[in-house]
């Protein structure tokens, strides 16, 4: 004895269906349970399967009268099953009537997609770091408010232990026609059945926790790489850490967008740093050995003599890691002369007598630049 069911019960049929018939009924059991509309969904495969199965000998007269002589006994040697050596092809053929089901779902046109689960949507976040972090990279942990599916239903949206009944305004298809007379013919026009939202199915009991969505805002802490050498707007995309998708589909993705701020001391310029330095008159003049701040710690100077402010030295490999391959940048440093302002009568007084070396005559100062500005207007 076979468990397996009756091939015309799996239609849905009498025995006396002629070939349209058995074709009509077919589709119509194909479309019910096909897997793009049934992600994940075992029993559905399963029937899925039976209905070809079906199918395929009911749509064979000679194999169609074989199953009517023996029943299921007739091809249970012959590995004849549904996606065994007879495999498709005969009457009929099944490639055609596959393009029928998803010309009929998907408006006659190709393959593409218009229902079914849906991928989850990506997501973006800003990110500030700070100038160093982004020179020698960090990891950093963000919290991220997303979709998950649901944890108590896993997504389902039904109450667990609750069943779902088929849903009657498109006898679970998950799609209605429409049809829509025009002065230039007939349209028809197929689009998600909007009681079922496509499922094909109708939750008697929504789940408690999420109402039947099979989703739940989760706040979730990621931990996020930053490599070395990113700059402001250097976008860091953490694959699948967005919203959670319908089930059955893929989750999105993360954006990081990033915001790098600036620094007290250096300035970037792509993986170049700059400095602006300032060295005293003196030092300018008559040169010297000075610290330079880098990124890195101070390294040691030697400032020529008689260097003018705004003279740009280069410290090569002081400036910021290369984001893809190896290198560095450089550091610029601009040397900007530091007049002294606060002075004692010595120091003025040296300055003076310096100045007569040069035949330069130098009054001391006795009112400040704003009171000259009044001067002039007064
Ligand atoms: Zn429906
Ligand atoms: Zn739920």
């Amino acid at each position: 004895m076979s468990s397996k069911r009756d091939y015309y019960d799996i239609l849905g049929i009498g025995k006396d269906a002629d070939n349209a018939e058995i074709k009509k009924a077919f589709r119509k059991q194909a479309k019910k349970y096909h897997p793009d509309l049934n992600p994940d969904d075992h029993e559905a495969e399963m029937k899925f399967k039976e209905v070809n199965e079906a199918y395929e000998v009911l749509s064979d007269e000679e194999k169609r009268a074989k199953y009517d002589r023996f029943g299921h006994s007739a091809f249970e040697n012959g590995g004849q099953g549904f996606g065994g050596a007879g495999g498709f092809g005969g009457a009929g053929g099944f490639e055609d009537i596959f393009g029928d089901i998803f010309g009929d779902m998907f408006g006659g046109g190709g393959r593409q997609r218009r229902q079914g689960p849906r991928k989850g949507a990506d997501l973006k976040i800003r990110l500030n770091i700070s100038f160093e972090d982004a020179a020698f990279g960090t990891k950093k942990e963000v919290k991220v408010s997303r979709m998950e599916t649901c944890s108590h239903c896993g997504g389902d949206g039904a109450e667990p232990g609750t069943s779902k009944k088929t849903c009657t305004t498109c006898n679970g298809m998950g799609s209605v026609r429409s049809v829509q007379n025009t002065p230039f013919g007939q349209f028809s026009n197929v689009s998600t059945c909007p009681t079922c939202k496509g499922t094909g199915k109708i939750i008697e009991e929504p789940c408690r926790v999420c109402h039947g969505s099979g989703k739940e805002k989760k706040a979730r802490k990621i931990t996020i790489n930053i490599p070395a050498g990113v700059d402001s707007d250097s976008i860091i995309p953490l694959r699948g850490e967005g919203n959670h998708g319908d089930k059955g589909a893929p989750p999105g993705d993360l954006y990081v967008y990033l915001n790098v701020k600036s620094h007290k001391l250096f300035n970037r310029d792509g993986y170049d740093i700059w400095y602006d330095m300032p060295v005293s008159f003196v030092t300018a003049t008559l040169g010297n050995t000075v610290e330079v701040p880098t990124l890195e710690g101070k390294v040691k100077y030697h400032i020529p003599e008689g260097t003018q402010t705004g003279t740009v030295f280069r410290l090569r490999n002081r400036g910021i890691q290369h984001l893809r391959g190896g290198g560095k940048g450089d550091q610029y440093v601009r040397v900007v002369i530091d007049t002294p302002t606060k002075l004692t009568d010595k120091q003025k007084e040296i300055l003076m007598n310096f100045a007569k070396e040069f035949g330069e005559n130098v009054e001391p100062q006795k009112k400040g630049i704003f009171d000259k500005v009044k001067d002039a207007f007064s």
